[in-house]
């Protein structure tokens, strides 16, 4: 049976040969008898996956020797708080990019630790652009700068990565981490949850440069240190070990497609197929400026805010699922992640056209 194609936000599709995969390895992974869900995380056949997922993703990104990857928990809103408890060391402010929901919220956390200069974006109160390079506000004392390279909620990019000289360039790349090569040694730290473009939700994944560990906050919660997790190749306690699999698996089917220069080849297209679709109409609207589109999450309005309901019943009945937009943002929003195969882009594309006619 055919699967509908799910654009969802997150927790986001999978690709299908992975979770193929997994349902083989389901009750005994290479003939151990064990689910991978049932393992010790301290044993041989876990540690190998283990390692093995690390190993994949750090060919995947050309991660450098001098940066840790970390497996966590607690989400990327645990970062929100572990980054400035950990980056701040001793200084008293940090400088942060507000282009959308996402960064407000990293930003709202980090005014409990430190005093927090803010450059917005966007244009007349809305979300719909990144600031240039030029218009960032970078103080000389900050610890570092954090910004949100791809806006999952408001469909705003980066098409640059900012320049933060020797101040460590701090990034929530969630819902755009893996979507096309980056250059890791541009950034001090870098994470992600891993429920939109990498696995299961439960994982969090930090890369962070070596020399930026070990100068928590006092009062720091033992397992908010990074230093506790990349002592102990993050199993000071038990890792989320099945996500952790599952990501690994899908670290080997991004290796297997060609690495992320193919990826980004694949995501860029799919992305120019929709947008050109919502432009060419006299139907529907994204309000991004051009340069900022996310490659990622594509929101997009009807001409007439009665016409959702119907969209999303027709759209079901075309196996076209979870297309509601944020409900911030209101509309529609497609979320077109690294497993989102180019063939329900296609799909997406043809209904719309098919319920613009009807409906226009
Ligand atoms: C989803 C998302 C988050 C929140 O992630 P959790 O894992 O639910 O904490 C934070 N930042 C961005 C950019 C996201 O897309």
């Amino acid at each position: 049976m055919a699967r509908p194609y799910n654009f969802s936000a997150g927790p986001a599709m999978l690709p299908e040969s992975v979770l193929n995969q997994a349902r083989e390895e389901m009750l005994s992974w290479h003939g151990s008898g064990m689910c991978v869900a049932e393992m010790s995380h301290r044993g041989k056949e876990y540690m190998s996956i283990a390692a093995e997922a690390e190993a994949d993703l750090r060919a995947l990104l050309a991660i450098p020797e001098n940066y840790k990857v970390l497996f966590l928990q607690g989400g990327a809103s645990s970062q929100f708080a572990m980054v400035p408890m950990n980056l701040l060391r001793g200084a008293q402010d940090a400088d942060y990019i507000k282009t959308g929901s996402w960064s407000k919220k990293a930003i709202q956390e980090a005014k409990r630790y430190c005093t927090v200069a803010v450059t917005e974006g966007g244009h007349e109160g809305k979300f719909t652009s990144v600031p240039s390079q030029l218009d960032l506000l970078l103080g000389e004392t900050a610890a570092y700068v954090h910004y949100t390279p791809n806006e999952t909620i408001e469909g705003v990019e980066f098409p640059y990565v900012p320049d933060t000289g020797e101040v460590p360039l701090v990034a929530d790349m969630s819902s755009t981490i893996l979507s096309r090569p980056i250059d890791v040694s541009r950034f001090g730290l870098i994470y992600a949850g891993a429920q939109k473009n990498v696995g299961p939700a439960g994982l969090t994944i930090v890369i962070i440069r070596e020399d930026l560990i070990g100068q928590p906050l006092e009062g720091t919660p033992t397992m908010f240190d990074y230093k506790i997790h990349a002592d102990n190749d993050s199993m000071y306690n038990t890792p989320p070990t099945y996500a952790w699999y599952l990501a690994g698996l899908v670290f080997k089917w991004l290796r297997e497609l060609g690495g992320l220069e193919q990826m980004a080849v694949i995501n860029q297209r799919k992305a120019q197929l929709l947008y050109d679709a919502i432009d060419a109409s006299g139907f529907y609207t994204n309000p991004v400026r051009p340069d900022c589109r996310s490659w990622m999450n594509v929101p997009f309005t009807l001409p007439n805010p009665e016409l959702d309901a119907p969209f999303l019943a027709e759209a079901k009945t075309h196996g076209l699922l979870t297309l509601k937009g944020h409900r911030s943002v209101g509309g529609m929003r497609a979320s077109i992640y690294n497993a989102m195969p180019e063939a329900g882009v296609q799909a997406l594309v043809d209904f719309m056209a098919e319920f613009e006619r009807k409906h226009g």
